[in-house]
C-alpha cells in the first residue's frame, strides 16, 4: 500500500472552511506543522493548528472536522489535531495567509538531486560510507551537498573534520559548512556537542526541514544524505517529504543485519523511494601484514540478499583500520588517500551512483 503524501492531506484539509471567513484552514495558514508516523498499518498524522487564542472554543468544530476529514483517507490509521496559540495575531483580525503549505514535495533551492544513504540498523558504517562518497562524487568533478540526517547521532562534523560555526547569509539563510570538497549541514553544526537533546516528532521534522530548506546550498549536482539508521520517524518523513532520485542501502553482511535492512528497504518501497542498490561493508579483512583475507562477518551476504531482492549491488569495502582513523581525525580515508586501494572501492562505487542516476 502506498500512504498518502503530504500534498493529499493539505489537499483533503483545503476542503474545510474557517468559520465567518471566506477561506479554508490552509489559505489562512493556519497549519503550522504536519507530521507523520507509522502506526498500526497506516500513518497517524499529527497536525497542529495555529489560531488566535481568542477563537478557541470557535475553532474547535474545525479541530474535529480536520480530524474526521485526515482520519477519513485511505492509508491513515489515526489523526491529531492539537490547537496551538498563534504568537503575534492581535485578536479579531484574520490570520494572515501564508503563500505556501508547510510541506514542499519539490528540491531544496540550487538543489538538482538528492541521493541517501540509509541502512537498517546503526553502526553499519552508513556515516562513513555516506561521506566517502559524497567525497568520491566531488572529486569526480560534481558539487556536491552532504546533509546529517541522523539528527539523534550526528557524525558529519567529526568526520568532516569541521568545527566552524554556522552563519547566516543576509537573507537570514544558514550558510553550510565548506570542507573536504564539500557543502554540508549538520546539527551537530547547530547544537553543542554534549547538550542534551531531547527531540520529540514535530522538533526533529523542523529541525530536517530547516537544514533542507533554509540553507543556502548554492548549486549542487547531489545531495547525499546521511539518514538516520532504521525506520524511524525522521527517516519516513524524509523519504516521503524529498523527491529522492534514490536510496542506497549500506549493510554488514551478517544475518541479524541483513533482517533490518529487508525492513527498511520495505519501507522506502512503500513510499515509492527508488533503491538504487546494496553496499556491504566491513565485507572482510585483509590482514595488513600478512595479507591473508578473513570474513569476518561472513562476506557475500548482501550480494545474495541484492540478488534475491531483485537489486543492484553496488560494491563492497573491506573492514580497514585505517577507514576508522582517517574517519575519526576529519578527513576521510578518499581525501586522505584518494588513490589507495580502499578509497578506490569508494570511488568505484561513486561511479556506479552516478551512473545509475545519471549525475552530470
Ligand atoms: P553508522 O552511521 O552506521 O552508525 P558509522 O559510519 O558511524 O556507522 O561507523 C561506525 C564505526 O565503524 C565508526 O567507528 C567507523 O569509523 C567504523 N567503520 C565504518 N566502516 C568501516 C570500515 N569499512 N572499516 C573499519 N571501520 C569502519
Amino acid at each position: 500500500m502506498t500512504y498518502p503524501s503530504q500534498d493529499d492531506i493539505v489537499r483533503v484539509l483545503t476542503g474545510i472552511a474557517l468559520p465567518h471567513s471566506d477561506m479554508d484552514i490552509v489559505e489562512a495558514g493556519l497549519i503550522s506543522d504536519l507530521s507523520a508516523t507509522q502506526a498500526d498499518g497506516g500513518l497517524h498524522v499529527q497536525l497542529v493548528l495555529e489560531i488566535d487564542p481568542a477563537q478557541a472554543k470557535m475553532m474547535e468544530t474545525v479541530q474535529h472536522m480536520a480530524q474526521a476529514a485526515i482520519k477519513g483517507i485511505a492509508g491513515i490509521s489515526d489523526a491529531t489535531v492539537i490547537l496551538a496559540a498563534h504568537k503575534q495575531a492581535p485578536s479579531g483580525s484574520k490570520p494572515a495567509a501564508k503563500k505556501e503549505t508547510p510541506f514542499k514535495q519539490m528540491l531544496p533551492e540550487g538543489i538538482k538531486s538528492v541521493v541517501a544513504v540509509a541502512s537498517g540498523k546503526g553502526g553499519v558504517g552508513k556515516s562513513t560510507t555516506a561521506v566517502n562518497l559524497a567525497m568520491a562524487l566531488a572529486q569526480s568533478g560534481l558539487k556536491v551537498g552532504l546533509l546529517d540526517v541522523d539528527v539523534y547521532g550526528p557524525s558529519v562534523p567529526r568526520m568532516l573534520g569541521a568545527i566552524q560555526e554556522v552563519e547566516q547569509d543576509e537573507k537570514g539563510k544558514l550558510l553550510p559548512i565548506m570542507a573536504n570538497g564539500l557543502a554540508s549541514m549538520s546539527i551537530g553544526y547547530l547544537v553543542p556537542e554534549d547538550a542534551p537533546m531531547i527531540w520529540r516528532g514535530p522538533m526533529v521534522h523542523g529541525a530536517i526541514k530547516q537544514m533542507l530548506f533554509d540553507v543556502a546550498w548554492g548549486e549542487r549536482d547531489v545531495l547525499i544524505l546521511d539518514m538516520p539508521p532504521g525506520t524511524g520517524d525522521a527517516a519516513l518523513s524524509v523519504a516521503q517529504q524529498l523527491p529522492l532520485t534514490g536510496v542506497v542501502i549500506v549493510s554488514t553482511p551478517q544475518d541479524i543485519s541483513l533482517l533490518d535492512v529487508r525492513k527498511s528497504i520495505a519501507m522506502f518501497q512503500k513510499v515509492n523511494v527508488p533503491i538504487l542498490g546494496m553496499i556491504e561493508n566491513m565485507s572482510y579483512f585483509e590482514c595488513p601484514h600478512c595479507h591473508e583475507r578473513t570474513d569476518l562477518f561472513g562476506h557475500g551476504g548482501v550480494l545474495r540478499d541484492a540478488e534475491r531482492l531483485g537489486l543492484p549491488f553496488l560494491g563492497q569495502i573491506p573492514l580497514d583500520l585505517v577507514v576508522r582513523e582517517s574517519s575519526d581525525a576529519g578527513t576521510p580515508i578518499v581525501a586522505q588517500q584518494p588513490t589507495s586501494p580502499l578509497a578506490v572501492h569508494y570511488l568505484e562505487i561513486a561511479a556506479r551512483i552516478a551512473e545509475i542516476t545519471t549525475l552530470e
